[in-house]
């Protein structure tokens, strides 16, 4: 028998990793991809995939 508390684990195991985003040049982090870092202008933002 599955207790509730079970179920609920699995749900959140089971959705989409969110990439975080981060500025190459200065670490500056942003919460989606955009074409340049707000922080410092460059237009190198990477993308990493938190599992
Ligand atoms: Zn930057």
């Amino acid at each position: 028998m599955l207790s509730k508390q079970f179920i609920q684990q699995i749900v959140r195991l089971e959705l989409p990793s969110t990439p975080h985003y981060e500025c190459r040049h200065c670490g500056y982090s942003v919460e989606k991809d955009v074409d340049e870092c707000p922080q410092c202008g460059s237009d190198e933002i990477a993308a990493y995939d938190l599992e």
